[in-house]
C-alpha cells in the first residue's frame, strides 16, 4: 500500500492480493448517448498483515451511491435476522436503537420497532447499535468503528452485518471489489479490530445471502452478562482459518478466479452469438461492471441489461456501450437466455417475469454460467 497505512489498525505491512487494473466508477451510470470513454481508476485489494483486514487500496472516485430498489432477498434476510436475534435474547425488551445503514438502501428500524425498540436521537447513546452493510463505506475504518462503539450505551450491544470474506474467497466473488467499498471483513479481522476498541464478540448468525453473510453481536469486554455464546463465533473463526482468509496466497486466488470467470463469460457470449441465440442481462449491479469490462463485453455480445430501477433505464453500463433497459424488453425481445448478475434475485425475477420461461427462455447465472431455471 506504499506509504499508506491499514484503514483499521494503521499497520503498514501487507500484501496486494487482487489487482483489477483500471476500472470505471461502478456507481456512475452515464447517459445512454454519452459515447465515453468513462474515466477509470485503479481497483486493488490489499490484505493487512497485522489485523487481517482486506481493503481497498486507494479510491479517487466520488461515489454517487444511488439508492436502488432493495432486493426481496435482502428484506427477507433482515426479517430472519431480527427474529433470530430476538429469539436468542439479544434484543432488549425496550430501549433505543441507532442504525448505521447502507447508502444503497434498506432499514431494519421498522422490524426493530415491532420488537419495542425506538430510534435514538442524533448522537444519543443506544442500547442497540446496528450497522447493516454500512461500515464498509468508510475510508477510515478505525474512525468509523470508533464512532459506532462510542454510541453503545452501558450494557448495550453492537451488531455488525457484513458479507463474509470466507464466502467471497470460497465462491470466487472477486467482483465484489469495487470503488466505495473500503473493507471486506472476515470474522477474524473484525474480531481483531473490535478488540482494539475494547469489544468482544458474543454471538454470530450466518445467512446464505450473497453466498455467506454474518451478523456479529459484540459488547464491551467489561460488560459480560453470564456466559458468552461463543460457539457460533468460534465456528466462524475456525471456518476462516480453514479457508485461509488471512493468507495472502489464498486471497490471491481471487485474481485467478477473475481471469477464469471473465474468459468464461466472454466465450459463453461468443458461443451464444454464433448460435444466433438472443441474450439479455438482468441487474445493472455494481458487480457486473468489472465483470463485463474484464470479459470485453459490449452491446454486440450483450445487447442490453434489464433493470427494474426506472432511475437506471436509459443509461448505460459504466465502461461499456451496453444500454440499460426496462423489464418490458423481456417480453418484447423474447431472449433465449437472461444472464442474471445477482443470483439472489432469482426467486424474485422468475416470479415477476414468467414471460421469460413461458417463451422458452432460461435464467443463467452470470457467475457459474449454468442454467438456473427448472
Ligand atoms: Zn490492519
Amino acid at each position: 500500500m506504499g506509504s499508506t497505512a491499514c484503514r483499521a489498525c494503521y499497520g503498514r505491512a501487507g500484501h496486494l492480493v487482487l489487482d483489477l487494473g483500471e476500472q470505471p466508477a461502478c456507481d456512475y451510470f452515464p447517459p445512454g448517448d454519452d459515447p465515453g470513454p468513462d474515466p477509470v481508476y485503479p481497483l486493488q485489494m490489499w490484505l493487512c498483515s497485522s489485523c487481517g483486514l482486506a481493503q481497498l487500496v486507494a479510491d479517487s472516485t466520488v461515489p454517487e451511491e444511488p439508492r436502488g430498489t432493495e432486493p426481496a432477498a435482502l428484506i427477507a434476510q433482515a426479517a430472519d435476522a431480527v427474529e433470530r436475534m430476538a429469539n436468542a435474547g439479544f434484543l432488549p425488551e425496550s430501549g433505543v436503537v441507532a442504525e448505521y445503514g447502507s447508502p444503497h438502501g434498506g432499514s431494519w428500524l421498522p422490524l426493530l420497532a415491532r420488537c419495542g425498540l425506538i430510534p435514538a436521537h442524533d448522537g444519543e447513546p443506544a442500547d442497540v447499535v446496528l450497522d447493516y452493510f454500512g461500515l464498509m463505506h468508510f475510508a477510515n475504518q478505525s474512525a468509523a468503528l470508533a464512532e459506532r462503539v462510542a454510541r453503545v450505551a452501558a450494557g448495550g450491544v453492537l451488531l455488525l452485518q457484513y458479507h463474509a470474506l470466507d464466502a467471497i474467497v470460497r465462491c470466487g466473488q472477486w467482483n465484489v471489489l469495487r470503488h466505495g467499498h473500503y473493507a471486506y471483513y472476515s470474522t477474524t479481522a473484525l474480531v481483531a479490530v473490535l478488540a482494539e476498541h475494547g469489544f468482544v464478540p458474543r454471538m454470530a448468525w450466518h445467512f446464505e445471502l450473497y453466498g455467506g453473510t454474518v451478523l456479529l453481536a459484540a459488547s464491551r469486554d467489561t460488560d459480560l452478562h453470564g456466559e458468552p455464546s461463543a460457539s457460533p463465533v468460534q465456528f466462524l473463526l475456525s471456518e476462516d482459518a480453514r479457508v485461509g482468509v488471512c493468507d495472502p496466497a489464498v486471497l490471491s486466488g481471487l485474481q485467478r478466479d477473475a481471469r477464469a470467470h471473465a474468459q468464461g463469460l466472454h466465450d459463453w457470449l461468443v458461443a451464444q452469438l454464433s448460435a444466433k441465440r438472443t441474450v439479455l442481462g438482468y441487474g445493472a449491479a455494481s458487480r457486473a461492471v468489472s465483470l463485463l469490462r474484464e470479459a470485453g463485453a459490449d452491446r454486440a455480445l450483450l445487447p442490453a441489461i434489464v433493470d427494474a430501477s426506472s432511475a437506471k433505464q436509459g443509461l448505460r453500463m459504466p465502461g461499456t456501450d451496453i444500454p440499460i433497459v426496462s423489464p418490458a424488453q423481456l417480453a418484447a425481445r423474447q431472449p433465449d437466455a437472461v444472464l442474471l448478475f445477482v443470483k439472489d434475485l432469482l426467486k424474485e425475477v422468475r416470479a415477476a417475469y414468467p414471460e421469460v420461461e413461458a417463451a422458452g427462455g432460461r435464467w443463467v447465472d452470470a457467475e457459474a454460467l449454468d442454467s438456473l431455471s427448472g
